[in-house]
């Protein structure tokens, strides 16, 4: 069985759900964890756990080990005991298939707890390229975050997707699965790619994401500025 953290925080009179945000973390920055810090806080939820790919099956291997970004991800959400970083993607072989972690994790916190598959509005236009999408809902919720720049879809597979199985935050601790949620946070307007461009062009990414995972970074050469 997981630890579970601060649920009598949250919810005293019942169990919170489990968010569970999926990414390269390649790295971690604030747009991530202010994010899903503003998620916990306005949604039932008990933890969030960050679960970094180790192999993403829809993009590139990054350069940065699997290793390394869960390193930052655990150096970042240092202090937030709400925050816990869960490696299974990192110890199992091969493609890092989040309906094979949804399903452990369904295993391990058994049938009732609500467990929520969070992810921003760009990764949600991609779903339909994942492997068995069609059983997420099956076990789990699926929040979605609006992010700058990206539109919810309302037509196709998703936009049906959307509307069949559009839910209230209450329904996240009311049922263990099967309901999708879209959420507005303050919008961060940062992302991995322009850290990894700054840094690779010798230029500052200071308060975009935070100092212990710059200094990481720096202490292992990551992101190097390129030639
Ligand atoms: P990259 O620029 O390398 O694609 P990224 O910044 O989008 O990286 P990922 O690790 O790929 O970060 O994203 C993990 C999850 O976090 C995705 O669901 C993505 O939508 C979400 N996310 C990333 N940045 C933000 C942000 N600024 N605001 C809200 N959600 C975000």
């Amino acid at each position: 069985m997981s630890e579970v953290s601060g649920e009598t925080l949250i919810y005293p009179e019942r169990s919170g759900a489990v968010g569970v945000f999926g990414g390269t973390f390649n790295p971690i920055h604030f747009g991530h964890l202010r994010s899903a810090l503003e998620l916990l806080e306005a949604l039932p939820l008990a933890q969030l756990r960050f679960m970094p790919a180790s192999e993403p099956p829809h993009r590139a291997s990054p350069q940065v080990s699997a290793t390394d970004r869960a390193a930052m991800v655990e150096r970042a959400i240092a202090g937030e005991r709400r925050f816990v970083c869960d490696r299974r993607e990192l110890d199992r072989e091969g493609p890092s298939y989040t309906v094979e972690s949804l399903e452990e994790l369904r295993h391990e916190l058994g049938d009732e707890r609500g467990i929520c598959l969070i992810m921003g509005c760009d990764a949600l236009l991609g779903l339909p390229n994942w492997h068995r999408w069609e059983e997420l809902l099956s076990l789990a919720h699926l929040v979605i975050m609006a992010r700058p720049g990206w539109v919810f879809p309302d037509q196709g597979v998703l936009g049906s997707l959307m509307r069949d199985h559009a839910g209230v935050a209450e329904d996240l601790v009311r049922e263990p699965a099967g309901s999708l949620v879209t959420q507005t946070l303050s919008p961060q307007d940062i992302s991995a790619t322009n850290i990894r461009v700054l840094l690779q062009s010798g230029l500052s990414a200071r308060y975009l994401l935070p100092e212990s995972v710059l200094a990481y970074i720096a202490e292992r050469g990551l992101y190097a500025e390129q030639e």
